[in-house]
């Protein structure tokens, strides 16, 4: 593809919530409040910041309603928190949630061991938390995990991701990140599982969520911009490992995203050193550098930093 200048691109940072929910060591509340200021100072301008599931099934993200009030003074900045069900829709509405979102996959056995119930029940409750969202004002964004590879049945079929990311539509969500939950898809998996999606669903509805467990993570944006997605998630300091392969890098990082669409031309308003500041902040806490490029590159050993 050619340099596209001034073309806009999205970044949702998903770091705080997806990369945290991965992390066995505690980070304090206050420390999550500096890490979300510092990725807003670095112009992003969509967070997720919390997860309203059960405080006991992923103590890390227990403070969530603390978390949402330290930042409700950024009406700047699209403050999202997932929510698995009505009871976490009613902590994130008293804790003043804007925007939720909501989590389901594309493979039946996935959402059986992940949440314990059928892709059917998962929509079933998505359909009452998000009905009571938009009666409150409160947009929403969808996740179809595993839906290019699944760790239990292997291959995901276009057609079964295609059916649940209509469904989301239909329900209310506004946008539905196609997620590569371990990592795995090349390039080749973004136009298998993508083009079809895209022959009915606008682009502007569609992000992708992608992990770089086998270091693809940046092969598939660039597909998935050739295919005029425009709308890309991502983790500051590549925060969040993925559950099937330990030790392997989490989330594709921020400051990588940045890199690449800064070369390529592309408008997102987020500056790469401050990425790498933000990162700094859990990674301090963490006891633990990055895995990104950027990171080594700039802030690694031989680079004058920690
Ligand atoms: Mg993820």
């Amino acid at each position: 593809m050619t340099a596209a200048r001034g073309e806009r691109v999205r970044i949702v940072e998903v770091g705080p919530r997806d990369g945290l929910q991965n992390e066995s060591r505690p980070v304090p509340t206050d420390r999550k409040i500096a890490f979300i200021r510092a990725l807003a100072a670095a112009g992003l301008r969509e967070i997720e910041a919390a997860s309203f599931v059960h405080p006991k099934a992923v103590p890390q993200l227990a403070d969530a309603a603390d978390v949402l009030r330290g930042l409700d003074d950024l009406p700047e900045v699209r403050i999202s928190a997932l929510v698995p069900n009505e009871r976490g829709l009613d902590r994130a509405l008293a804790a003043g949630v804007r925007r939720i979102a909501v989590f389901t996959a594309a493979s039946e056995t996935f959402v059986q061991r992940n949440i314990g119930m059928s892709i059917e029940a998962s929509l079933q409750t998505f359909r009452a938390v998000l009905r009571r969202a938009v009666d409150a004002g409160v947009t929403a964004r969808g996740y179809v995990s595993t839906a290019f590879v699944c760790p239990y049945e292997g291959e995901v079929a276009p057609a079964d991701v295609a059916l649940v990311t209509e469904r989301l539509l239909e329900l209310g969500c506004d946008e539905v990140a196609i997620s590569d939950t371990i990592g795995v898809a090349a390039p080749t998996d973004v136009t298998r599982v993508c083009a079809p999606l895209l022959r009915t669903i606008a682009p502007g509805r569609i992000a992708l969520h992608l992990h770089d467990t086998c270091g693809t993570a940046l092969a598939n944006v660039v597909r998935g911009l050739d295919l005029g997605i425009r709308t890309f998630d991502a983790s500051a300091g590549g925060l969040g490992g993925c559950p099937f392969a330990p030790g392997a890098a989490g989330n594709l990082a921020t400051e990588d995203l940045v890199y690449l669409l800064d070369r390529m031309g592309f408008d997102h308003g987020v500056r790469l050193a401050a990425v790498l500041e933000a990162a700094a902040l859990i990674a301090d806490v963490l006891d633990r550098a990055p895995t990104s490029r950027q990171w080594r590159r700039l802030r690694g050993p031989g680079c004058g930093a920690a």
